[in-house]
Order: structure tokens, then C-alpha cells, then sequence
């Protein structure tokens, strides 16, 4: 029996570390990368990386990604890194003519005036919400580009969509990190300090938010058993969305700090919602149970604690 080997860009991130931790649970040889095995920004580097790992299958996970503040901030980085590390990723990938290649979009990059909710044919139906619409364009192209070598020579490269994801070895950085780990790391801090816990913005916003090991699991079923050439959400259902306000008081919640939320609604909400319909990974995979979110919640607060010197932040 030949073993398929799966590369995995971006390994050392918080969904490749989740893909490691389910991976003895499937037969594969994996190669997990980060930035200082190769700089995928770098054509010469990525192609050479590659071809010496010769993979059957490519899971792209690397990007350049952060929270609402990172993409306000750091527009050029997330507009330039991104299409740089995809168009090199893709064109290595064809090249050396791996087999099936797995890209990551994101309901962050659908347009904002948009009907609700958001399916895998709106992606292109209008303008991104200014906040991220650097990021949002690069990840728009990576899945024009992924269809690009699907029409002219019938490579099998896809795109899934994540909602917001969250889980252990997230990016618990208080200013770039996304709501859950800057807030599971904000809450830690302010506890400590007997300060005020600060959520950022209204707290109205809504988000559906996906567990990274749920992730990680739909991802080895994209590969396995996924066929389409079309994009597909990944997404808990649409009564599962949540507020911010909702998550802030459920972080508060496991540091027992409930009593201690303030809104700073000097800062920006970023878009209001960003609602995506599940009903096509449902309808191919209808018995997929995903963790509720103040399970994964607890669990994410709790490895941020066992880990609060070596993580990210
Ligand atoms: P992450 O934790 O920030 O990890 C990013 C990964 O990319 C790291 O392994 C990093 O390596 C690697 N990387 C960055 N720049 C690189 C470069 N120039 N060369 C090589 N590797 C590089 O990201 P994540 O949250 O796991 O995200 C995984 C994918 O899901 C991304 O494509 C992202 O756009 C998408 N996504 C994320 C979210 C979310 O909420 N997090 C939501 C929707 C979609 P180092 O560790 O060495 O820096
Ligand atoms: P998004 O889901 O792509 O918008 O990205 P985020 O994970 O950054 O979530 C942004 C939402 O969380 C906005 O409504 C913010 O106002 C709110 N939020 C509250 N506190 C924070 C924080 O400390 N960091 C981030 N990134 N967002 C926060």
C-alpha cells in the first residue's frame, strides 16, 4: 500500500497545529511547514521546498492573517504577501503537478451590501467591507486563480470557506489577533491587573465561529471525499451565530470576571454580520456535529493558560 503525502503550508498556524492533532487518526505521511522551513512569499524557495517533499496533496493554509485591526492596519502586507505567497504556492503546486490542492477563502472576504445569508455563489457580487478589503481582494483572487488552472489545464484546485476560527495556538495577540484569542488574552491581563475586561467596539456585531479542530476535521473530509470543483462553506449553522458581546461575557465567564465588561465603542465594529448558509456542507455531510461554542470556548481559555508563556500574543 503506497502512503499519499499531504504538505501542509502554514502548519505551525492555528489550523495547521489542529490538523496535527487529528492526523494520526488518518493514514497519510504529512509534512507540516512554517516560515522558517521556506518563505513561500519567495517563487525559487517555495518551488525547491516542494519538489524536495514531492506531495501528492497541497493543504494551503499559509497566509498573512489577523483580526479586524490588523487588516485596518496593515493593508499593503495583507494585500501584497497574500497574492504573493498564493500565486507562488499555485503555480509550484501545477508544476510539480500535486494532485489535489486545498486553499482557505474566508466569509470575511464576501462583499459587504450583500442579501443574507451569504452562499458560495455571492463571492464576487460586489465590493468587500473597507476594513479588509486589502485581504478580501487577495483571497478573491486565490480562488479566480484557483479556477484559472481548473479551466486551462484541469487541475484539481479548490477553495473552502471558514467562518472566524478559534481554537488552541491561535494568535492571542491584543492587537492583530482575531476577537477570541485577543479577548481570551485582554480578559487574562485586566484580571490580573484588577482593571476593567475591554471588548472592543458595540459588541452588537454577530459572528458564526468554528472550532479549529472542527476545522481541521471538515478539511480531511474536503479531501477525502469532496469532489466538487467549487468553492464550499464551512460553517456552524445560522442559528448558531453568536454576539460579541455574547463570546465576551462567555470568556469573562471562565476567568469568573463576568461583572467587569466595558464596551469601547470608540472602536470600530467592523462589518455588522457576515451570515453564511451551511445548507451545502449539510446536505453532503448532515451528520457532522460541531462543538458548541462555549465548550470551545472554555477549551481555548484553558490551553491559553497552560501555554501562556510559549503562545503567541
Ligand atoms: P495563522 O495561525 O496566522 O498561521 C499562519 C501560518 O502561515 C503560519 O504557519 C505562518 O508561519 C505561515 N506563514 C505566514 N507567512 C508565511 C510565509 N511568507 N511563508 C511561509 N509561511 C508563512 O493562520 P490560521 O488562522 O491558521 O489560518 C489558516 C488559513 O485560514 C489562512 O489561509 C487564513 O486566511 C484562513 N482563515 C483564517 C480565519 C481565522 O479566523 N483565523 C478565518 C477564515 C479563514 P509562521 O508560524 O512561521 O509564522
Ligand atoms: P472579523 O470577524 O473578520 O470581523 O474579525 P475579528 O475576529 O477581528 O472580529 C471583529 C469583531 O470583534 C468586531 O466587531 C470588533 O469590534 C470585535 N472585537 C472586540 N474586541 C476585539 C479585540 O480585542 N480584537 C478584535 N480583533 N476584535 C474585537
Amino acid at each position: 500500500n503506497i502512503i499519499m503525502k499531504i504538505l501542509v503550508t502554514g502548519g505551525s498556524g492555528l489550523v495547521g497545529n489542529a490538523i496535527k492533532t487529528i492526523s494520526s487518526k488518518y493514514n497519510y505521511d504529512y509534512i507540516f511547514l512554517s516560515s522558517k522551513d521556506c518563505d513561500l512569499t519567495n517563487y525559487e524557495d517555495t518551488y525547491i521546498c516542494f519538489q524536495q517533499h514531492n506531495p501528492d496533496y497541497v493543504i494551503h493554509l499559509a497566509a498573512y492573517v489577523g483580526g479586524l485591526y490588523k487588516n485596518m492596519n496593515h493593508k499593503v502586507d495583507m494585500l501584497e504577501k497574500n497574492v504573493q505567497l498564493n500565486l507562488n504556492v499555485l503555480k509550484a503546486c501545477h508544476e510539480l503537478k500535486v494532485k489535489k490542492v486545498i486553499c482557505y477563502l474566508s466569509t470575511c472576504i464576501f462583499p459587504d451590501k450583500i442579501t443574507y445569508p451569504i452562499n458560495e455563489n455571492m463571492l464576487h457580487n460586489g465590493a468587500p467591507h473597507n476594513s479588509n478589503n486589502a485581504y478580501a481582494y487577495a483571497k478573491r483572487l486565490l480562488e479566480t486563480h484557483c479556477r484559472a488552472y481548473q479551466e486551462q489545464y484541469n487541475d484539481n484546485f479548490i477553495c473552502i470557506i471558514p467562518t472566524n476560527i478559534y481554537g488552541p495556538n491561535d494568535n492571542y495577540s491584543l492587537t492583530d489577533g482575531h476577537v477570541i484569542p485577543a479577548l481570551i488574552n485582554r480578559c487574562y491581563l485586566n484580571k490580573k491587573n484588577g482593571e476593567k475586561f475591554t471588548v472592543k467596539g458595540s459588541g452588537r456585531p454577530l459572528r458564526q465561529f468554528i472550532y479549529s479542530e472542527d476545522l481541521a476535521v471538515l478539511t480531511m473530509w474536503v479531501l477525502e471525499k469532496y469532489n466538487e470543483k467549487d468553492p464550499i462553506i464551512l460553517s456552524v449553522s445560522e442559528k448558531d451565530e453568536v454576539s460579541i458581546e455574547y463570546v465576551a461575557r462567555q470568556i469573562a465567564k471562565s476567568y469568573d470576571y463576568e461583572n467587569m465588561i466595558e464596551f469601547d465603542t470608540t472602536s470600530s465594529d467592523g462589518q455588522y454580520k457576515k451570515t453564511a448558509d451551511n445548507s451545502k456542507l449539510i446536505n453532503l455531510y448532515n451528520e457532522y456535529k460541531f462543538i458548541n461554542i462555549d465548550e470551545g470556548i472554555e477549551k481555548s481559555v484553558e490551553w491559553f493558560i497552560n501555554n501562556y508563556e510559549s503562545c503567541r500574543k
